[in-house]
């Protein structure tokens, strides 16, 4: 006999994480691996990599202009090529004006990133006043970067639930109580890696950080181009360009605030983006002027109010822990990400220049 009484019993976990792209994923692997048990990552979609880790230009670019992250992304660069995800292709920095490269110099030294600064271009037919060539960059391998996290995570024991979306959390004394489409999930603390859903969903848990989802396009065009040529960045104008499939992959780099899509969905498209592309194609590579463009899509990148990742535990809501707004550098920086996560996960330390107490909210 069923007492129709009694309460239905509630799944529990230790650590629940909303969020299976880079950020949750590697967050699970470098956890999991660490010793912690009682691990369930929660995505609502049907497979890893459905918004930015499966919509992005998979460069792996370890100098940012920004200290805080470039320690994560030359890391990361470090842990891909060690995992064997990286095609070393190089990568060249290029400034249109004299003078732009100096900062990015002055940080591949401190961080002992092989770099070699000079006036003349390696590749012909681009404008630019001058250059920094480093030959450790090169094209990050995205689908695999998730596999290699998703299967660590898997082997070393965590649970990862994909197709189960979070629709609501509740603080409890001892934890959260996450509402699922696959029914209620109680948990002691709480993982928060929901890419540009990180905001809204941090404050069904009490939180009140902010973050701005922008969107940004790529463009591809099936001219042939040489494949082993390293990816091509401005520092100062909004443009970068790399070899892919045969052809190039090209971005406008706009940032345009944009409403959160719906489920499944990536930003509407916005014809105006080829405008300012063959713009800079025009001024910066003018042999790429009349290239024909085959079709361009969109993507969302996540951004803290000040620009910094955000990880670590959050200062007003117990066992609440972010790793979000991780920008335009979440896929290069992400296997160091996650295992920054997991060590002040499990050794908390409010210090730093990514941890959320910076806010003070
Ligand atoms: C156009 C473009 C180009 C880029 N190029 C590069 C590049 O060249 N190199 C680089 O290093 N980085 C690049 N990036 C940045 C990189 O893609 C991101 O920093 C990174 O993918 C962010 O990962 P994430 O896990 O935080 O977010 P996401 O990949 O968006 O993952 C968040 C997950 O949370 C899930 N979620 C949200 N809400 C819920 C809920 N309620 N319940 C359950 N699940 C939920 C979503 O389904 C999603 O899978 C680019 C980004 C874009 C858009």
């Amino acid at each position: 006999m069923v007492d129709s009484e009694a309460p239905l019993s509630v799944e529990k976990a230790e650590v629940a994480i909303i969020g299976g792209g880079i950020a949750g994923l590697s967050t699970a692997f470098h956890l999991t691996r660490a010793g912690q048990r009682g691990l369930v990552l929660l995505d609502r979609e049907d497979q890893p990599g459905t918004y930015a880790s499966g919509h992005n230009a998979a460069i792996a670019r370890s100098l940012t202009g920004r200290p805080e992250h470039s320690a994560l992304t030359a890391e990361g660069r470090r842990r891909l090529a060690e995992a064997g995800l990286l095609a070393p292709t190089g990568g060249l920095l290029l400034a249109a004006e004299a003078g732009g490269l100096e900062l990015l110099e002055a940080e591949a030294r401190s961080l002992g990133v092989e770099a070699r600064r000079g006036p003349d271009c390696p590749l012909p037919g681009l404008r630019a006043a001058e250059h920094l060539a480093i030959p450790g960059d090169g094209v990050l391998d995205a689908a695999g970067l998730l596999r290699h996290c998703a299967e660590g995570a898997r082997t070393a024991g965590s649970e990862l639930r994909y197709g189960c979306a979070v629709t609501g959390l509740e603080r409890r004394p001892s934890g959260f109580r996450l509402e699922t489409d696959r029914g209620p999930l109680d948990a002691e603390t709480l993982v928060l890696a929901a890419g540009a859903w990180a905001g809204p969903v941090g404050r069904w848990a009490g939180s009140e950080l902010a973050f701005t989802p922008l969107r940004r396009s790529l463009v591809w065009s099936g001219a042939a181009h040489p494949a082993r040529e390293p990816w091509v960045w401005w520092v100062d104008r909004p443009f970068y360009f790399r070899p892919e499939s045969g052809g190039l992959l090209l971005c406008p780099c706009e940032e345009v605030a944009v409403p959160l899509p719906e489920r499944g969905r990536q930003p509407a498209t916005d014809a105006a983006v080829l405008e300012g592309l063959y713009g800079s194609l025009h001024e910066l590579a003018p042999d790429l002027a009349e290239i024909p463009i085959t079709r361009y899509w969109t993507g969302i990148r996540t951004f803290a109010p000040d620009r910094r990742f955000v990880v670590g535990w959050d200062p007003k809501v117990a066992g609440l822990f972010w790793v979000a707004g991780l920008g335009g550098h979440g896929m290069t920086s992400g296997l160091a990400v996650g295992a920054l996560a997991a060590e002040r996960f499990r050794h908390p330390c409010a210090e730093g220049p990514l941890d959320p107490s910076r806010f003070g909210n």
